[in-house]
């Protein structure tokens, strides 16, 4: 059984993406909830208070970038982790993802045989993760 203790909230406009981190996510016996707005991301996290977000960044109406300041302001949700899963691979995109809200940062294509645990990471208490999940 899972439990909330487990939920973890996908947040991506892909529906490839979103199947594919959903799959592997409840494979190694997490909770799933989706979504594909940043809007929509912030209104379930209020409700449903995750263990951990994960986000793309180009999203419909609200980009990942907006829900996650949002996010990071307040005081009842800014302690969820926040992921960015992201296909921008320019050099400084990380740095500048994790000054923005984001507590770790993921490239695309995600890496099946290592992206639960990079997500599992952030259950740990802050002091004792790496932003990218190792
Ligand atoms: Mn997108």
């Amino acid at each position: 059984m899972s439990s909330k203790n487990d939920l973890v909230l996908v947040v991506e406009d892909n529906k490839a993406s979103s199947d594919l981190m959903t799959y592997l996510l409840r494979a190694a016996g997490h909770t799933v909830m989706t979504c594909t707005d940043g809007a929509d991301a912030i209104a379930i996290a209020g409700q449903e208070r995750p263990r951990v977000i994960v986000m793309d960044l180009q999203l419909e109406r609200m980009s990942g970038l907006e829900a996650a300041a949002v996010l990071a302001a307040d005081p009842k949700l800014k302690a969820i982790p926040r992921i960015a899963v992201t296909a921008y691979a320019m050099v400084g995109d990380r740095d500048r993802v994790l000054k923005a809200g984001f507590q770790g940062y993921i490239a695309k294509p995600i890496e099946p045989t290592t992206f639960a645990a990079q997500i599992k990471a952030f259950f740990l208490p802050a002091a004792v993760r790496s932003p990218d999940g190792s």
